[in-house]
Formats: C-alpha cells, sequence, structure tokens
C-alpha cells in the first residue's frame, strides 16, 4: 500500500474556487490562500442565513489505542461515501498542532485514500491560524509582565499617570504562561525576569511555563465562539491573573482583548480545504482534548450547516471524551446538538480493550494486535458496547462503523458486526482507508437512516447545577463509576469559583482518553471505580472550568526518535516524510 502522502500527492486536486463553488460559496466570500486553500469570510453567515440547515454527524469512537482509532479517516470517508451516495456533505475538522506532527510519526489528515489533502500542508503551518492563537495568546502575556512593571515602579501614581486602573496583580497568582507550537519539555518552568542584583530592568523576577498552543485557552475560545463580536466578547472574559486581594483581572481589564482580537480576526475564519474525492472541508481551530474540549469549531459547522445537507465532524477520543464535550460543552454554546453519531470501532482497538497488552504511555503496539484473537475480541467488545450504549444515553441515534485495516479478517469483521448487530445497533464495515467513498456507501446509508430518526438530544447535567453535582453527574451517568473524590485543593477551588460566580459554566474533564474512567490501566467497561478530582482551573472565556483528575501534559516533550528525522523537502520544494 502507497503511503498516505504518496496518495496524497498522487491525487489530481481541484482549484479551491471550484471547490467553493460546489459547496455554494460565492467568489467574494473567498481569500485564496494559493490554488489548495483559502478562507471563507463570515459575509457567508449573513447572506445564507435563512437557509434551510443541514443535518450534523458527530464522529466518536470506542476508547483508543494511542495511534487512534481511525475518526478523521471514517470522517473524510464517510463524507465521501456521502458524495457518492449523492448528498451535499461537507467535513468539519480540526487543524493539526506542528508539535505531534514533528514529535510523533504522522499527522491528523486522516489517511489512505480518505485524506483531506494537501497533507502536507494541512499538517504544517496551512494559513497560520495557530501562529496567530501563539501571538494573541503571548500578547497577552507580555502585557501582565509589563503591567505589573510599571504598576511596581510607579507605585499608587501609575493610575493618575497613565490613566489606567491600578491593577495590582499578585505574581504570585498569575494563570496564564506563554505557548509555543512544538514539542519542547524544557519550556515547561522556566524562570521570567532575570534581572542584575539591584536592577529591575528585565522585569518583575517569577517562575513561569510554556504549553503548547493547542492547550492555549484562546484555541479553545476560537473553536467555541459563534462570530467575531462572540471571540472578541470572550477574549475580554479571559482571567489572566489574580489581584492582591484576590479578585480576577482579565483581558479587558489589562485593556488587552481588543488587540488580541485584531491579532486573531483573520485566524476566526475556517480555511476551506478539498478531501482527496473533492468533498469541501473546513479546517477551523484544534483545541486539546483533555483540559478543554476537543472538537472543530462552532463557526466552520455553522457555515457547512448552511452550505450543505449532511455535515460530518468528529471530537476527540473515545466517546466517553470528545462526544461528551460536543454536547455538554460545544452543542450548549452552538445551541445545535447531533442529529446523529457514528462510534469508530476497530479490531486491534477491541483487543487492546481486553486486558490482554500492556498500553502504559510509552509502550508500543505489538504487531501480535492485528493477528486474529477472538478471544482478546469477545473481552474488549464490553468496551464497543458501552460507547453504543453512552451515545444512547444522550439520545443521538448511532451508527457503528467498524473501520477496516489492511491486516483484518473477513472472519473477524462478520463476528463483531454480528454481535453489534444482536444489540440492535446499525453497524457498517468501513473500508473507507483503502477504498475511498466507494468503501463507505454502506456506512453513508445507515447513517442517512440515522438521520430519519427524530434525534431526542438531552444534555447531561444541568449547567446551573452546583460544580460539585456536575461532576459527579459525569463520573456517574457520563462514565458509568461510583462517583467522585476531591482533594482539599479541589474542593477550595470549588468555593472559590462559585463564590467569584463562575458556578454556572460547565465542565470539562481533563482525564486519561486509555479508558472510560481516570485510570488508564482499567479498560473495557470499567465499574466500581471513583474518579478523583485533584483540582480545577478556569476558562472564563471559553466558558467552561476544567477538572484534573489525573497528570495532565499541556507541554508534550520529543521522543528519541521525534517524526522530524523523516521530514525533508526536495529541490522542487516537495515536502518528503511527513507521513
Ligand atoms: P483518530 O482521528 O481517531 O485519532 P485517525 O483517523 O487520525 O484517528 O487515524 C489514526 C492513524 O491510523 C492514522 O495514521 C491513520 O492513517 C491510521 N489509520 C486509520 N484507519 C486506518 C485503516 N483502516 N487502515 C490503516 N491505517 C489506518
Ligand atoms: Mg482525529
Amino acid at each position: 500500500m502507497k503511503s498516505d502522502l504518496t496518495i496524497s500527492q498522487e491525487t489530481q486536486l481541484q482549484p479551491i474556487s471550484d471547490i467553493a463553488k460546489l459547496a455554494g460559496i460565492q467568489a467574494q466570500e473567498l481569500i485564496p490562500h494559493g490554488e489548495n486553500k483559502a478562507k471563507v469570510k463570515f459575509s457567508l453567515l449573513k447572506r445564507l442565513d435563512n437557509a434551510k440547515r443541514g443535518k450534523l454527524v458527530l464522529v466518536t469512537a470506542i476508547t483508543p489505542t494511542p495511534l487512534g482509532e481511525g475518526k478523521t479517516v471514517t470522517t473524510i470517508g464517510l463524507s465521501q461515501g456521502m458524495k457518492k451516495v449523492g448528498q451535499k456533505v461537507m467535513a468539519c475538522i480540526r487543524q493539526p498542532s506542528m508539535g505531534p506532527v514533528f514529535g510523533v510519526k504522522g499527522g491528523a489528515a486522516g489517511g489512505g485514500y480518505s485524506q483531506v489533502a494537501p497533507m502536507e500542508e494541512l499538517n504544517l503551518h496551512l494559513t497560520g491560524d495557530i501562529h496567530a492563537v501563539t501571538a494573541a495568546h503571548n500578547l497577552a502575556a507580555a502585557a501582565i509582565d509589563a503591567r505589573m512593571y510599571h504598576e511596581q515602579k510607579q507605585g499608587e501614581g501609575f493610575a493618575a499617570k497613565t490613566g489606567l486602573p491600578y491593577l495590582q496583580i499578585d505574581p504570585a497568582q498569575i494563570v496564564w504562561g506563554r505557548v509555543v507550537d512544538m514539542n519542547d519539555r524544557t519550556l515547561r518552568r522556566v524562570t521570567i525576569g532575570i534581572n542584575r542584583e539591584g536592577s529591575t530592568a528585565n522585569g518583575v523576577e517569577r517562575e513561569s511555563g510554556f504549553d503548547i498552543t493547542a492547550a492555549s485557552e484562546l484555541m479553545a475560545i476560537l473553536a467555541l465562539s459563534k462570530d467575531l463580536k462572540d471571540l472578541r466578547a470572550r477574549i475580554g472574559r479571559v482571567v489572566l491573573a489574580y489581584s492582591v486581594d484576590g479578585k480576577p483581572v482579565t483581558a479587558e481589564d489589562i485593556g488587552v482583548a481588543g488587540a488580541m482580537a485584531a491579532i486573531l480576526r483573520d485566524a476566526a475564519q475556517p480555511t476551506l480545504m478539498q478531501s482527496l474525492e473533492g468533498v469541501p472541508t473546513l479546517v477551523h481551530a484544534g483545541p486539546f482534548a483533555n483540559i478543554a474540549h476537543g472538537n472543530s469549531s462552532i463557526i466552520a459547522d455553522r457555515m457547512a450547516l448552511r452550505l450543505a445537507d449532511v455535515v460530518v465532524t468528529e471530537g476527540g477520543f473515545g466517546s466517553d471524551m470528545g462526544f461528551e464535550k460536543a454536547c455538554n460543552i460545544k452543542a450548549r454554546a452552538a445551541g445545535k446538538t447531533p442529529d446523529a453519531a457514528v462510534v469508530v470501532a476497530t479490531l486491534r482497538g477491541l483487543k487492546a480493550n481486553s486486558g490482554k497488552y500492556d498500553l502504559r504511555p510509552g509502550q508500543k503496539l505489538p504487531d501480535s494486535i492485528f493477528a486474529p484473537d477472538t478471544e482478546a475480541l469477545a473481552a474488549g467488545f464490553a468496551n464497543l458496547k458501552w460507547h453504543i450504549e453512552n451515545v444512547n444515553r444522550y439520545g443521538v441515534p448511532v451508527v457503528v462503523a467498524l473501520n477496516r485495516f489492511p491486516q483484518d479478517t473477513d472472519e473477524e469483521l462478520a463476528w463483531l458486526k454480528a454481535k453489534v448487530e444482536v444489540l440492535g445497533a446499525s453497524v457498517a464495515v468501513s473500508e473507507a482507508f483503502g477504498k475511498g467513498g466507494d468503501g463507505a456507501t454502506e456506512l453513508a446509508e445507515l447513517v442517512l437512516n440515522a438521520l430519519e430518526q427524530p434525534a431526542q438530544f438531552e444534555f447531561l447535567y444541568d449547567a446551573e447545577q452546583p460544580i460539585e453535582a456536575k461532576l459527579t453527574t459525569i463520573a456517574q451517568a457520563g462514565y458509568g463509576g461510583e462517583g467522585i473524590e476531591l482533594s482539599a485543593q479541589a474542593q477550595a477551588d470549588i468555593e472559590k469559583l462559585e463564590a467569584l460566580g463562575y458556578g454556572a459554566l460547565p465542565v470539562c474533564m481533563a482525564k486519561s482518553p486509555a479508558s472510560i474512567s481516570h485510570d488508564p490501566a482499567l479498560k473495557g467497561a470499567p465499574s466500581g471505580f471513583t474518579v478523583p478530582v485533584r483540582g480545577l482551573r478556569l476558562c472564563a472565556g471559553a466558558g467552561f472550568v476544567y477538572a484534573l483528575t489525573g497528570n495532565v501534559m499541556t507541554m508534550p516533550g520529543l521522543s528519541d526518535r521525534p517524526g522530524y528525522l523523516n521530514i525533508d523537502i526536495d529541490e522542487d520544494g516537495n515536502i518528503t516524510g511527513i507521513d
């Protein structure tokens, strides 16, 4: 089989203006960036305000292995299958961060004959949105340190001299670090503002740190904003620090929110690309799927739902993660709930859920996981059953996609399909990776049937409930656990957040994606566990609080054989080795 990059480079792409025309986007609504990508202007939303809205299909998965079980492949493959069966369809996906592209081998454009193209452009800078988020984030960081420096120098005279409020930022309570779109573990903790003795020329010395840009609250804001006005208002609400008397200091208070929003003006527009079979695809935002909600943007969905009859998108990790957050965080912000869901399962992923394999972080998946092993498959099946029931709990019609890998046998796929059918669920084998849209027409038909059923959507919890009640509901109804255990720190965090008036925000769980529970070692469909909550953090601009249930890495490192070793260019500018 050819590599993803070879398949992508061998495919004759259409000019992006033709793809736009096919999607129903007018020439004056397009800002072309070369031949293969274009920004889509907000004026489209106004022009199509009265257009009939399409249906939203959300692709989720079983509890994944660290390699991913093929949600993006299925998202693109299903949209190509929809096109084959005559639907007006678009796909909406996240923009990959360059950190993992250079770190872990492979990008996030899909794979095989179900990719967004050109994949090397998607996986590298694309149209620079991530860099814009980096710049806007770091502007706020610089603004905090500059403000503190000048306030400390001038004391109470600061307000009279500048006409600005005297904020008295507490250097020990700055909750905004710096970001860069690179895996760089040495930046996790840094000391800034180092001065020569007796000098303060370089600002206030303090400990800080870097996250990868995908972990920036601004990335979550970009994904959760409905339009520019909403983006601007959300940036204003971001809490950067607290004053010495404990009052939140927002980006609006510091006076930097307008400039941050200005940096993000172009990034607020989704980028139009195409799949290998010419499905118009909007790429927009790339928030983390643990400390943030892990879904592509509301703005892209709003555009696509006005243009197409069917819109296919994905949420990060398994249905306990990205799907839960798409329902309880994104759908609440968007005012649009999913009309159907696809649960992607793989033979290897279910075998990995059997408990037979050691899949702790850093462990490599053994090749033997691809060998026929009905016993392991049967043991891991409980995980798929759980995810089907989980989606049903939200009242969303579900279709199971068995994502076929080249090594998979017909026997095992047939065995698994029959097991799913016994549950009464609709299921198709998807050969989207190997055959493109032709491999996903059966899946497309089943999803169209599911879209005929009326979705009776229900949120998991009422956002108005106290934070502890929301956490308990997610642990119990969301994961099937016994409940939660709050650390003293978490208790104090909840009291503070509620006292400051942030108690009615939805809760974003930062937990391991490797288990339905908080504990990556618990495979299949675990029960009887209690979810420990170590602390809570505020994302007032994004509009959620996130709960830490374990160690969450917000700045990855590079491995001893990182992906960048393979990447190069030739004299004509062709990029090699990015898959
Ligand atoms: P997710 O979006 O769920 O994280 P991806 O769609 O990105 O998963 O797929 C993860 C990796 O597995 C990618 O490198 C992709 O090319 C590969 N992959 C997915 N499905 C298949 C398949 N059916 N056959 C071979 N490789 C696949
Ligand atoms: Mg993906």
